[in-house]
């Protein structure tokens, strides 16, 4: 009996333990080829999607960076000349009070209340005018330049309210430059604290647009000033419609009031464009500036990076994957190549059936199984009888005709999966019956008899009957050596070409066999039987 799949698979035309152990180390490591050609390009993958993700977080913070130096820079400028403006109008409201002002020389007047401020580069004008709005003091001219501001909203909010302090207005047109500003306003008290007029500069929105025009912040970058209202006093890039335009409602907008400083990632209502917002107030003024930088400028250096890169570990792991298939491709073919050899090592090329190799290996280790299972093993030995007749009759052609039916006659004779038929010599056979008894392996015996009793070469004018076989049978128990089961058969197989041929002689069983006893004869067929 068989004890393992290994030595199953012998009987079914699989190579030898030995032959197998090459084959099975080459498909392991083909397996494995497979796997590092796998392994490695999913490291490479997620090695590069660090450092992708690394440069992205790198360009980042350099846009992070990059606004929050740049809203420093402009916020400073801006807080500065604001400021600057602001004391001079604080100064001309201090001097005002002083007594005798009024009949002093024009000119000295003009040197006390008006610094050198006035004269700034983006400076428009700075007025003085009355509680009626008319001007009485103008810092280019003496006497001042006659217009009346009483309409001006900031003219009115002084009015209406004594403490307000700076007033920043919203873009206006100067009537005396005929240009967009901004007015900065300081209410003047009278000396019993009623509204006494209202001292004045005006700012030109162009100092904004030539200090934005500064910076270059790509397509999609925007700096924005609002006052605190929302009313937008100046946008780089400058468009017409975006100056005076009021986005309190915006959501953008409210972040930027309901704190001081920051940032964050929305998108605009002006233009739908997603940008990175960085916002401040300006110093303490009722003021906010932003500078906003478009994600997708911020990420298009890095996404092109990404992009090449990506590619490039693509190209790679493809390759990886390619070669390793490739690889392992050829291991298993070599594996398979070498197996295939092995197996033709222990066939029979003419009849197909395991040879005398495989048969010795196979009868080893069912020698090894019966003993240890103390169970029977059987084995015929058959021989062709007068085969060299084919030959010489036919020709080598029909003989070889004749032994591979006879090859197949053996094949259909057997039962079981494990018993094996095998071309031990030119046209001697042998069929191993593992656990069969001697009544089973007669069975068998006289189905072979039956089968090559059935075949015929019509082609050679041999018909059915012609063929006969001469078989000699063994059967050894588990307590009984094997190593002689083979020369019992042998010379059971003598004595049945003896005695006639065309049939099977049983070897004597342990307790009978003596050194002088012949193997029993089976009768000549037809009536051929097993018998002692
Ligand atoms: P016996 O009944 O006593 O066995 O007579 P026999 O003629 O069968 O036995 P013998 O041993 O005298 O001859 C066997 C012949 O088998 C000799 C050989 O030419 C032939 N033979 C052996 N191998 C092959 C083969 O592969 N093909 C062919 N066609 N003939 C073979
Ligand atoms: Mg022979
Ligand atoms: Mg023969």
């Amino acid at each position: 009996m068989r004890s393992s799949d290994g030595e199953k698979n012998q009987a079914d035309g699989a190579p030898s333990v030995a032959l197998r152990r090459g084959p099975a180390r080459h498909l392991r490591s083909a397996r494995s080829w497979i796997a590092l050609g796998v392994l490695a390009p999913l490291g490479m993958l997620a090695l590069s999607a660090v450092m992708l993700f690394d440069l992205r977080r790198d360009a980042w913070e350099k846009a992070e960076q990059t606004s929050k130096n740049l809203l420093q820079v402009i916020e400073r400028d801006i807080a500065r000349n604001v400021e600057i403006i602001d004391l001079s109008l604080q100064g001309i409201v201090d001097t005002l009070k002083m007594p005798g002002l009024a009949d002093m020389d024009p000119r000295l007047r003009q040197l006390a209340l008006f610094d050198r401020a006035t004269t700034a580069r983006d400076m428009g004008v700075m007025l003085v005018v009355d509680e009626n709005g008319d001007t009485i003091f103008d810092a280019k001219t003496v006497p001042a330049r006659r217009v009346n501001n009483a309409d001006r909203e900031y003219f009115q909010l002084h009015k209406a309210r004594p403490d307000h302090g700076l007033q920043i207005s919203p873009p206006l047109i100067s009537r005396l430059l005929g240009e967009p500003v901004t007015v900065l306003s300081r209410r003047i008290d009278k000396p019993d604290g009623s509204f006494g007029g209202v001292v004045q500069a005006s700012l030109k929105l162009a100092y904004f647009s030539a200090l934005f025009d500064r910076i270059g912040l790509g397509q999609d970058g925007a700096i924005n000033l609002y006052l605190r209202d929302g009313t937008r006093l100046m946008r780089y890039p400058a468009v017409e419609a975006d100056i005076g335009a009021n986005i309190a409602g915006a959501p953008t907008f409210q972040r930027f009031l309901a704190e001081r400083s920051g940032s964050f990632t929305g998108t605009s209502v002006r233009d739908g464009i997603e940008r990175y917002y960085a916002f401040t107030q300006v110093g303490d003024l009722p003021l906010v500036l932003n500078v906003a930088l478009g994600t997708r400028e911020i990420e298009a250096e890095w996404q092109s990076k990404a992009v090449g890169i990506g590619l490039a570990i693509l190209v790679l792991c493809g390759l990886t994957i390619l070669l390793s298939l490739l690889f392992g491709r050829e291991l298993r073919r070599s594996a398979a190549m070498q197996a295939e050899l092995a197996r033709l090592a222990g066939t029979d090329l003419l009849t197909g059936l395991p040879n005398r190799r495989r048969f010795e290996e196979a009868f080893e280790q069912a020698a090894k199984a019966s003993r240890r299972a103390d169970r029977p093993l059987a084995l015929l030995v058959i021989d062709a009888d007068h085969f060299k007749r084919y030959n010489d009759r036919h020709g080598h052609a029909v003989g070889d005709a004749v032994l591979k039916s006879l090859a197949r006659s053996l094949t259909e004779s057997l039962g079981r999966p494990n018993d094996l038929a095998a071309r031990v010599g030119g046209e001697e056979f042998a069929v191993l019956l593992p656990d069969t008894d001697r009544a089973g392996a007669a069975r068998i015996a006289e189905a072979i008899h039956a089968a090559v009793a059935g075949l015929a070469v019509p082609a050679a004018g041999i018909g059915p009957g012609s063929i006969t076989v001469s078989i000699g049978l063994a059967v050894t128990a588990g307590d009984r050596a094997t190593e002689d089961l083979y020369r019992r058969a042998d010379a059971a197989l003598y004595e049945a070409k003896e005695s006639g041929r065309n049939r099977t002689c049983c070897a004597p069983g342990a307790a009978e066999e003596a050194p002088d006893r012949p193997p029993t004869r089976l009768t000549a067929a037809p009536q051929r039987r097993v018998a002692r």
